[in-house]
């Protein structure tokens, strides 16, 4: 799949320390010391509506740090997904009578259009599940033939044979194996915590015959009116969510590769799980890292389609917004805090990009040069945005009370900066 263009990176003078990440998995901050290059998976959206601001701002943090592995001197290699087919896209299809393969050919073409606006630098590799099908079907066989994975049987409603992941079984293979996974090594959560969870972001602890409630689904069997693929001793059907970013992650990117990013709703079950499969398939850890993204709401709930209360980043530039002016909101927020739109950030965020503008005019190189070196030291802290943008915030209130006219070379490392680290264009 082709993936959207990324703008030019200026280069800067001299380079950024390593990274301190919290590390869901870890419980912990941790510096990120990848070992040559640097290597990223976020989750990709489900095209079946536009990109919201809690997807906004997920892609954005983690476009913090591919910048800035970039500016520490590793070369990058950055993978996302599309899930261009699952329940929510075929039900939203189904209830408003469009095709399938449409509805997320319009919508993934919509998020590239956001994505490119909002200035966030694009995957090397862009992939869909259903060009997924294919690597996928080996490896949930291969998972059947080693007893990891079972055929639920048919009840009355459903077909018989649909493929789950055991996860007892795959927490066995630990076996003191310090790299290893089980159930729990990414999120921590207790089984009382995960169940309901497991419920409400599209697993099934209800379904008869799964060994354990939690077990997720690897490939189910085609239904009448589903789209369904050729899944060799699968029998024909289509992949789970989990199995989809497990095998493109092992396809394009090292075993293990350096951070699996996402919303803090990705945790458990699909981060868990997708790490799960990962190990039962190959031995080792799907990533080193895990990092998640807070969430966006809006007037005191969380943001959501079934709530129908988004805030969409292709409504607010059709009405003329500044991209870079939804994507300094963003920046205000430290990526893994919660928190809610308002409409007076946007206000404040353009009032921010006009001062910043007009403080270009008077700043010298020393102060430019400082600058760069206080959105360095915010980034490398956790990806401390809300810092670099106060950092900004105190350059330009220095360099207009100055008054006095500054230089062209400051000017010019101050946009670099900008643009380089924090991708704002002045
Ligand atoms: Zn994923």
């Amino acid at each position: 799949m082709i993936a959207w263009k990324s703008s030019a990176l200026p280069s800067l003078p001299g380079t950024s320390d390593d990274v301190q990440l919290y590390d869901t998995s870890a419980q912990a901050r941790v510096t990120v010391r990848p070992a040559g290059e640097a290597s990223l998976y976020v989750c990709g959206i489900t095209p079946y509506d536009a990109t919201h601001m809690g997807h906004a701002s997920t892609y954005v943090s983690f476009d913090l740090l591919n910048r800035q592995w970039r500016d520490a001197g590793y070369t990058v290699r950055y993978v996302q997904n599309v899930t261009d087919v699952d329940d929510p896209l075929l039900e939203r299809a189904n209830a408003t009578g469009a095709d399938w393969r449409e509805l997320a050919r319009e919508q993934t073409q919509l998020f590239r259009e956001d994505m490119e606006a909002l200035n966030v630098l694009a995957p090397d590799n862009y992939v869909g599940a259903v060009e997924a099908v294919e690597w996928i079907v080996p490896v949930v066989e291969d998972l059947m033939d080693r007893g990891l994975a079972y055929r639920v049987p048919g009840t009355g409603t459903e077909p018989d044979g649909d493929l789950y992941f055991d996860v007892d079984a795959a927490s066995r293979l630990a076996d003191g194996d310090p790299d290893a996974w089980w159930l729990g090594q990414v999120s921590h959560l207790s089984r009382e915590q995960m169940l309901p969870v497991f419920a409400e972001r599209g697993g099934d602890p209800e379904r008869p015959g799964k060994r354990n409630a939690l077990d997720p689904l690897l490939w189910r069997l085609a239904r009448t009116g589903e789209p369904s693929w050729d899944g060799g001793r699968l029998g024909t059907g289509r992949p789970g969510w989990h199995i989809e970013c497990s095998v493109i992650a092992q396809r394009f990117l090292p075993r293990p590769f350096t951070v699996q990013g996402g919303g803090s709703d990705l945790v458990f079950p699909h981060h868990e799980m997708s790490a799960g499969h990962a190990f039962a398939c190959a031995g080792t850890p799907l990533a080193s890292h895990y990092a998640h993204a807070g969430m966006v709401g809006l007037d005191g709930a969380k943001m959501s389609k079934s709530l129908g209360n988004l805030v969409l980043v292709s409504k607010l530039r059709a009405e003329g917004v500044e991209p870079a002016a939804i994507r300094l909101v963003l920046l205000s927020h430290h990526y893994r805090t919660d928190w809610f739109w308002t409409s007076d950030q946007l206000h404040q965020a353009e009032e921010r990009l006009v001062a910043w503008r007009k403080a270009l005019q008077y700043t010298n190189d020393d102060d430019a040069a400082t600058l760069l070196q206080q959105i360095r030291a915010a980034l490398a802290n956790d990806l401390n945005a809300p810092a670099a943008v106060a950092a900004v915030d105190a350059w330009a209130g220095t360099a207009v009370r100055s008054g006095t006219t500054g230089s062209q070379a400051g000017a010019e490392l101050v946009c670099a900066s900008l643009s380089a680290l924090l991708g704002l264009q002045l």
